[in-house]
């Protein structure tokens, strides 16, 4: 198994456990981190995509306050209409990864209508190949308006981001998360239109996501290196 699949595992459990008890929010679970030993601690890079209902509901400004109010750096940002490829290029193909997927959609059925009939409704019960279609959803509602990306720096800015984004499905965002106080989606709605959940930003969930998605998304030329006023006062 490699690195990448274990970091993706070790997420996805997190995130059951998270997303179904709504308990042990995953930012309190303590991870390993790799660093190379150029970056210091206050130099981890995580990737924020503004999601097409982000953008078109004008909560760009919003959610970059809320960042730059933790005392998160932007380090890049533009706007861009993805391609399909482009966004299929950015979500994992990792097996592990699409079968939860699969788990969760299947979970939410559980919890909120377990008298439907997944099979009638899916033509399977395979986590895998419902994974595979709840992934194709995803790659069309990110292609289909503009976002906003951007690059995300500073102290564990990928736990400090998902605690400030929330958790995946709106029901169990805190309020107070960018999820929590701005989106009312249903796992349940969204599938039965057969479509992804709309829950407004994208946050990278693991250093190699943040890794995968910065090479992904952004060239070297395009990330800006400066200081922000309170690192002379802070650190
Ligand atoms: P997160 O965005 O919190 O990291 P995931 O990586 O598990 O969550 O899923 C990626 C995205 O796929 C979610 O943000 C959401 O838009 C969509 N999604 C996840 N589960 C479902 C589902 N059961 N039905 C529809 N869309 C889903
Ligand atoms: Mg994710």
């Amino acid at each position: 198994m490699s690195k990448y699949q274990r970091a993706y595992l070790r997420n996805a459990a997190a995130d059951s456990a998270e997303d179904t008890a709504g308990v042990s929010p995953r930012s309190f679970i303590m991870r390993p981190r790799q660093r190379t030993k150029k970056q210091s601690v206050q130099q981890e890079r995580t990737v924020v995509i503004i999601k097409p209902d982000g953008v078109k509901r004008g909560l760009t400004g919003e959610i970059i306050r809320r960042i730059e109010q933790r005392g998160l750096k932007v380090i890049a940002l533009n706007m861009i209409w993805a391609t399909k490829q482009q966004m299929d290029g950015h979500y994992s193909r990792d097996r592990d990864y699409i079968i939860n997927l699969g788990e969760n959609t299947l979970r939410t059925y559980t919890q909120y209508e377990p008298e439907t009939d997944i099979k009638a409704e899916y033509g399977t019960v395979d986590p895998h190949k419902i994974g595979l279609r709840v992934r194709q959803w995803l790659v069309e509602f990110m292609s289909s308006g503009p976002v906003i990306k951007m690059i995300v720096e500073g102290i564990h800015a990928i736990d400090m981001v998902r605690k400030l984004v929330g958790k995946t499905i709106p029901a169990y965002a805190e309020m107070g998360t960018i999820r929590g106080d701005y989106s009312i989606d249903s796992p349940l709605l969204a599938n039965r239109h057969q479509r992804a959940l709309r829950n407004i930003v994208h946050a990278s969930g693991t250093p190699e996501e943040a890794a995968h998605e910065i090479e992904h998304w952004f060239a070297p030329e395009e990330v800006y290196d400066y200081k922000r006023a309170e690192e002379d006062i802070m650190f």
